[in-house]
């Protein structure tokens, strides 16, 4: 059975690795020059840590996905801390925060319990940690480490450098990790040589035939068409072009996002540091993410920095694609205009550093990381989804956060055992283990990175990898 996927993003390029490992023939089409180059996926988000408004349900599904997903691709992981604050003026009660965390720290315990090789979101017992302001001033009269070694070192910058009086307590130090993008992409082309992968090949058009799927593509400026027996749509935000072309109907929402860099000091190593708030208000959370190089990613969830007024469209029972403004598909295709980029950047400088008051002397970049996500259905504050599918033989990605790839591939690898395509062993098949070549995925990440128009330094882990 030939299985087509189209758009080679994390859920794409995932399913190709994934069914390619279990026997499958796939044949992959990204139009962009390299897989994983859309937009950006720089947290984890193993446990929901960063999104005190959903349940305990969505928590715990992040946290067990995220696992999997760490062990998947482990040398895209940052294994650097994050450490969770409620700003004074958030009507979030951070003891609540504490006690949520800690229903986290058990289920972690719990799926640890099941399978030692789960325990990579550190020691079972030191999941997370909480420090009073009394703590945090004790430790500002130690030096700040370079590059610290335990956990209590890793908040000696942040107990120095950030505002306590604008803080509750406590301040939360869990062990949520970052994704290395760059380094994702490099892995994808890495994993997937020999596979056949069609990038710089945008699919214009597609049709079903009885059980048949027609792709017409164009690569090299030529137009061919080719029949597939499966139909994987994993086209992003996108995904409702391809519905279109099929006729059917799906509801969902997207939402365009950016994230910006700064340039500032490197002089130690940061934990992430996030400052709580509500979505979408002025008090929005802020965040900051720790690069090499002395560069940090800032997200600011408010309507002038990360988020846009016109960010969010919706699905209409014409179309199952939303259309967003035209303004913001030419910046997804062809970059932003630097003095939007540089603007925002500014802004996200000026509201991280009212919580880090040294960082104002941040210098903006004009690259951010943006792009636009989709949603399924139409609630916004939705983090776990996965796949859905019309008919036997066409599958859609629907992924919110990348760490939900496995829920998506099951169900996708269970519908090709029913098709007869696969064996029934296949499915729960995991393959974790598989690592590629340090120096080929550092010398691919710096190529994308930079062909991206993006600091090479940000191509690198802080903390190199160590199986
Ligand atoms: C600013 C921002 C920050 C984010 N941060 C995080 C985070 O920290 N953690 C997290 O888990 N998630 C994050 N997300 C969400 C994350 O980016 C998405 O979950 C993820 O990208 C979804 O992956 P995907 O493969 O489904 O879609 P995409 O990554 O969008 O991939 C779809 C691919 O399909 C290709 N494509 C589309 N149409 C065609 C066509 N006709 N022919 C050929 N190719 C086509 C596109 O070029 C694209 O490469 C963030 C999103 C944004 C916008």
């Amino acid at each position: 059975m030939r299985i087509a996927i189209i758009g080679g993003g994390v859920a794409g390029a995932s399913s190709a690795i994934y069914l390619r490992s279990l026997g499958a023939d796939v044949t992959l089409f990204e139009k962009r020059p390299f897989l994983i180059g859309g937009p950006p996926a720089c947290h984890l988000h193993a446990g929901g840590n960063l999104y005190p408004d959903i349940d305990d349900a969505q928590r715990k599904q992040l946290l067990r996905e995220s696992i999997e997903f760490l062990r998947y691709y482990p040398q895209a992981i940052e294994k650097r801390p994050t450490v969770l604050a409620v700003p004074k003026h958030i009507a979030i009660d951070a003891s609540e925060l504490e006690r949520r965390t800690q229903l986290l720290a058990e289920y972690y315990r719990e799926l640890v319990k099941k399978d030692a090789a789960n325990e990579v979101l550190g020691d079972v017992e030191h999941y997370y940690l909480a420090f009073s302001k009394e703590q945090l001033l004790e430790l500002r009269k130690l030096p700040t480490p370079d590059v610290p070694q335990n956990h209590v070192e890793w908040l000696i910058a942040y107990s120095k450098e950030v505002d306590l009086e604008r803080l509750k307590f406590p301040v939360l130090l869990v062990q949520e990790y970052g994704i290395n993008i760059f380094r994702l992409s490099a892995i994808a082309h890495l994993r997937l040589r020999g596979t056949t992968v069609h990038t710089s090949t945008r699919v214009t058009n597609v049709h079903q035939k009885d059980d048949k799927f027609y792709l017409t593509y164009e690569k090299d400026g030529k137009s061919q068409t080719e029949a597939f027996d499966f139909l994987i749509n994993a086209a992003g935000f996108e995904s409702g072009t391809i519905d279109d072309m099929l006729g059917y109907k799906r509801k969902r929402l997207v939402e365009f996002k950016a994230a910006y860099i700064a340039k500032w000091h490197s002089r130690h190593l940061y934990p992430e540091m996030i400052f709580h708030g509500v979505r979408g208000t002025e008090h929005g959370m802020a965040q900051f993410t720790p690069y090499p190089g002395g560069y940090y990613q800032l997200h600011g969830m408010r309507k002038d920095i990360t988020l846009f007024e016109d960010g969010v469209a919706a699905s209409t029972d014409a179309s199952s694609q939303p259309k967003l403004p035209q303004k913001y598909l030419a910046w997804i295709e062809k970059g932003w205009p630097k003095d939007a980029a540089l603007h925002r950047t500014e802004r996200a400088i000026e509201y991280v550093s009212r919580y880090l008051p040294a960082f104002k002397e941040a210098e903006p970049t004009a690259t951010p990381l943006f792009g636009a996500q989709q949603i399924p259905g139409d609630d916004i504050s939705l983090r776990a989804a996965e796949v859905s599918f019309e008919g036997e033989r066409y599958a859609r990605c629907e992924i919110v956060k990348v760490s939900s790839i496995f829920a998506m591939l099951d169900a996708i690898t269970q519908r090709l055992i029913d098709l007869g395509a696969l064996q029934s062993s296949a499915l729960g098949k995991r393959g974790f283990g598989e690592l590629c070549d340090e120096e080929e995925i550092d010398a691919l990440a710096r190529t994308i990175a930079v062909s991206r128009g993006y600091p090479e330094a940000m191509a690198r882990l802080a903390l190199p990898y160590s199986a």
